[in-house]
C-alpha cells in the first residue's frame, strides 16, 4: 500500500468515527450544518448555523472534527464549530 492510499484509508476511518459520534449525525435538523444551503433565507441560515456551532461545542468530536475537515478541505458546511466557506474570486475583489 503506498502513502496516498495509507492517507485514504486512514481519513476514511476518522470520517466513520466521526460520523458515529458526531452530534450532528444524530440531530433531527442535519441542515443547520450547512448554511449554504439556505438560499436567500440569511436570518435563518444565521440563526440555524448559531445554534450548530453552539451543538458543536458540546460535541465529543470538536477537534478531530475541525482537523479533519481543514485536511480534506472542506469547502462549505459546519466544522469543529467553525464555518467553512469557499472563496470564490469575486470574494477576493
Ligand atoms: S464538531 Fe460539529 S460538525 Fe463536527 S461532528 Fe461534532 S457536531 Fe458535527
Amino acid at each position: 500500500m503506498n502513502d496516498w492510499e495509507l492517507m485514504t484509508q486512514q481519513l476514511e476511518a476518522e470520517w466513520q468515527e466521526l460520523k458515529e459520534t458526531g452530534l450532528c449525525y444524530q440531530h433531527e435538523h442535519p441542515e443547520w450544518w450547512f448554511p449554504d444551503t439556505y438560499g436567500y433565507d440569511w436570518k435563518g441560515a444565521v440563526r440555524d448555523s448559531r445554534k450548530a456551532q453552539e451543538i458543536c461545542q458540546q460535541c465529543p468530536v470538536v477537534g478531530q472534527c475541525l482537523t479533519w475537515a481543514v485536511r480534506t478541505r472542506q469547502p462549505t458546511g459546519i466544522w469543529g464549530g467553525r464555518i467553512f466557506r469557499l472563496l470564490r474570486k469575486e470574494d477576493e475583489e
